[in-house]
This record gives structure tokens, C-alpha cells and sequence, in this order.
């Protein structure tokens, strides 16, 4: 029995999907001490995006380590805060002309969904926030005042109150919530107040892989510019390349007023979270929002050196060609078993959704068997239902198509 299990029997730890104990980890494989090698398809919830210990990466992480490079500075200034920050301008922010400021904030990105609804009310004067049912955006108070899964939200012990929730598209209530948010502000009697900010993920991943629609995407934009409300967009997980853009909502066109990043903008798994603030909005004093662990120095560099790779032109293409790739494979397995079983993504992030079939319980299941086929892959979405599909953006074709094999041999071996 490993300590592992020794504890679980009177500790709550917190894995229970993946029963192995993992040693090391390189490019898309994990390696575990029981001489298993696994496919990640997980990739820590999207903060692997270049994979596991990426060569170019690490002899950056190295080479400042060996040079006795500052590892923990605040907010002092630094050479690789400086290095980072024209890169950052340089790759992402000049060439789509975005106005953003960049705060360090962290090291997780729930401190930065703190920072983001604490400026917001700070800048309109006004106390409510608008989120989406399905959403997800962390476990402190504030961020979880914004999260609408219940289990999550009854851990707080108190109420969670300020928030309204608005459905998301396609999500089962069935109403046009552009529509919905605008006859509510109209509302003298509605009993909800016009709110600092409207919080949004552009693709809904812990809450099960929902996509929202481009053109929905623009009218919250617009219906946010009308009543002089912020549009925070929550670029976690779906950030950093992950749909295919470096910021989610590129192909939306659209400028969200505070953008926040983490998991992968450091990209080598090291804690770093960022606030774009639009320079209008840029109202701090010095202090008020900090933290001992900001601007994790080994995090920068390692962003720096992941911008550098991101900013090929044939490393976006092919993600481009590893997208279609994963949605082809796994379209055509699953019009082939002709249940109701829906396929959503974009980019590298995927879901299989199995709510429509009776057995909601297949997908942990499928999950469990991918496991053990040598395959990870987690379960997402109101019930779990929902296997995502994460893979690095680095992943190498041929690992790619054995990762689907797997999994689509573990559909078929659940659904017998
Ligand atoms: N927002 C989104 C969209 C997330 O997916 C997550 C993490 N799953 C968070 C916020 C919270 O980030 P962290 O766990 O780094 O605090």
C-alpha cells in the first residue's frame, strides 16, 4: 500500500482519480514509480500548455538559476519583469492593439479574479457583479462569489452575496441572456442593481466545455459599453493559445476591460497570474492590491521563454492542424455509435459530453479506463459528465492520435 492510500483511509487528500504515484514527466508523457507511462491529456488543468519541462524552457529556468538571477523580488523591479513585460508587449499586446497595463498579481489565478472584481468596483462605484451559471473562477470568497457550482459555493460557510447569475448560451434554461441582462437593468423592479462588472469565461472549461458563440461574445461587449459596466474577461484556462489565439476572445474582436491570465502564461507549470487592466481603468495606489508571492521570477522567465515559442508561426499552425485533427477523430467515432453524445471545442480544448445518454456515470468511468489504458483525462461540467480533452499545445502528432486511440477504445469498451 502506498502512503498515499495509507492516508486516504483517515485524511481526505485530494486525488482520487488517478491511483499512481508520479516521478517524473516529460513533453506530453508522466512517468510513475509503477513503471506505468501515461499520455496527458490533462496537462494541470491547462498550465502545461508547452508540455512537461519543455528543453528550451528549462535551460532558460537553468541558465538564470546558475547566474544567481533574483528569484523573489515583490514588486521590485527586475530584469526578468523587464524582459518578460517587452516580450509580452512585443508578441501579444502591440499586434492586436490592446491597451492593456499588466499587473502581477498571484501566484494563482483566483488572486487575480480578486483583483480584477475588486478594481471593478472600485472604478464604477458599484458593489454587484453579473456572472454565468456553469462558470468557474476559484475557491476564495470573492472568486467564489462568482462561481455558480454548488458544491463548491456551500463550502464558503456564509452567504455568497452581490452576484447575479445569468444563464450562459446553451445552457438549459433557454433564454436569450443578452436580452434577459437588458431588460433587468431597465427594470426599476427587476430588485437588481446595475452591476461593477460582468465576469465571463469565453469557453466555460471546469463548467463542462460550453463555447460561447462569437456573436454573443460581441453583444455582451456592446450591451457592457452601453451601461458603462466592466467586462471582465476570465482567461485562466482558455488563455495562452489554448483556443488557437494567444487571448481567447481575439477572433470576437472585442476588448474586454480586464483580462485575467494564469496556469500557462508561465506555461512550465510555476505559479504566475496576471490582471490586464485597460489603461483607463488603471486607478491603484500603490499596495492595494499585493501579495508576497506576485511576480514569481522563475515563472517570468519561464513566460518569457513560452511567448518566444508560442510567437512561431508554425507552432501556431500547428495547433491549428492538431485542432481539426482531434475534432475530425473524435466526430467521426462518435457519429459512428449513433448516440446522443455531443463533441464541443476549439483550439486544444474539448469535451465529450455524455448528459444525454442515460448512463451520466460513463464519463468517470471512461475516465477511470483511460487511466488505466495509460491515458489521462479529467471529467468536467455540472454532473462530471463531460471527459475533457486538454493535450499540450506541443504535443507531437503521432502521441496525439495514440491519446484519441485510447480514449475512443475506452468509449467503446463503457458503452458495451
Ligand atoms: N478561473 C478559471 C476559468 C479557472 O479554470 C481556474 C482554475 N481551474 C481559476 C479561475 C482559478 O485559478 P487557480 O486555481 O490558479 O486559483
Amino acid at each position: 500500500m502506498s502512503i498515499f492510500e495509507e492516508i486516504e483511509s483517515n485524511v481526505r487528500s485530494y486525488c482520487r482519480s488517478f491511483p499512481d504515484t508520479f516521478s517524473s514527466a516529460k513533453g506530453s508523457f508522466v512517468y510513475a514509480t509503477s513503471g506505468k507511462q501515461y499520455i496527458d491529456f490533462f496537462t494541470g488543468a491547462g498550465a502545461l500548455n508547452y508540455g512537461h519541462n519543455h528543453e528550451h524552457m528549462k535551460r532558460r529556468i537553468i541558465e538564470y538559476l546558475e547566474s544567481d538571477g533574483i528569484v523573489h523580488s515583490l514588486d521590485m523591479y527586475t530584469v526578468a519583469k523587464e524582459q518578460f513585460l517587452q516580450t509580452f508587449r512585443s508578441k501579444i499586446l502591440d499586434k492586436g492593439d490592446y491597451p492593456y497595463k499588466v499587473q502581477f498579481c498571484g501566484p494563482t489565478g483566483t488572486n487575480a479574479v480578486e483583483a480584477a472584481i475588486k478594481l471593478a468596483r472600485k472604478v464604477t462605484k458599484r458593489v454587484g457583479v453579473f456572472a454565468f451559471t456553469g462558470s468557474f473562477h476559484g475557491m476564495s470568497l470573492g472568486s467564489l462569489s462568482v462561481t455558480s457550482n454548488h458544491y463548491h459555493r456551500q463550502a464558503a460557510g456564509i452567504p455568497l452575496s452581490h452576484v447575479t447569475f445569468i444563464p450562459y448560451p446553451g445552457d438549459t434554461y433557454n433564454i436569450d441572456s443578452i436580452d434577459y441582462i437588458e431588460k433587468v437593468l431597465q427594470d426599476d423592479h427587476s430588485g437588481v442593481d446595475k452591476p461593477a462588472a460582468i465576469i465571463v469565461e469565453t469557453i466555460q472549461a471546469e463548467g463542462g466545455i460550453n463555447v460561447a458563440p462569437i456573436e454573443w461574445l460581441q453583444a455582451l461587449n456592446e450591451i457592457c459599453k452601453k451601461h458603462e459596466i466592466l467586462l471582465i474577461c476570465d482567461d485562466v484556462q482558455v488563455g495562452c493559445g489554448r483556443t488557437g489565439s494567444f487571448l481567447s476572445f481575439e477572433d470576437a474582436g472585442i476588448v474586454p476591460d480586464l483580462v485575467i491570465l494564469s496556469k500557462s502564461i508561465s506555461g512550465y507549470g510555476l505559479p504566475m497570474a496576471l490582471l490586464l487592466i485597460n489603461e483607463r481603468y488603471d486607478i491603484w495606489t500603490p499596495g492595494e492590491h499585493n501579495g508576497t508571492f506576485r511576480g514569481n521570477q522563475l515563472a517570468i522567465v519561464a513566460a518569457t521563454a513560452g511567448l518566444e515559442l508560442w510567437s512561431s508561426s508554425q507552432f501556431q499552425k500547428e495547433v491549428g492542424w492538431k485542432s481539426s485533427l482531434i475534432k475530425t477523430i473524435l466526430e467521426r467515432y462518435i457519429s459512428s455509435i449513433e448516440l446522443n453524445i455531443e463533441i464541443r471545442g476549439k483550439g486544444m480544448i474539448w469535451g465529450i459530453d455524455f448528459s444525454g445518454i442515460h448512463a451520466k456515470e460513463k464519463a468517470n468511468e471512461i475516465r477511470d479506463k483511460c487511466f488505466s489504458n495509460g491515458l489521462i483525462v479529467e471529467c468536467v461540467g455540472r454532473q462530471d459528465t463531460v471527459v475533457k480533452i486538454l493535450p499540450a499545445l506541443t504535443i507531437e502528432p503521432e502521441i496525439l492520435r495514440q491519446g484519441l486511440e485510447i480514449l475512443v477504445d475506452s468509449i467503446a469498451v463503457a458503452l458495451k
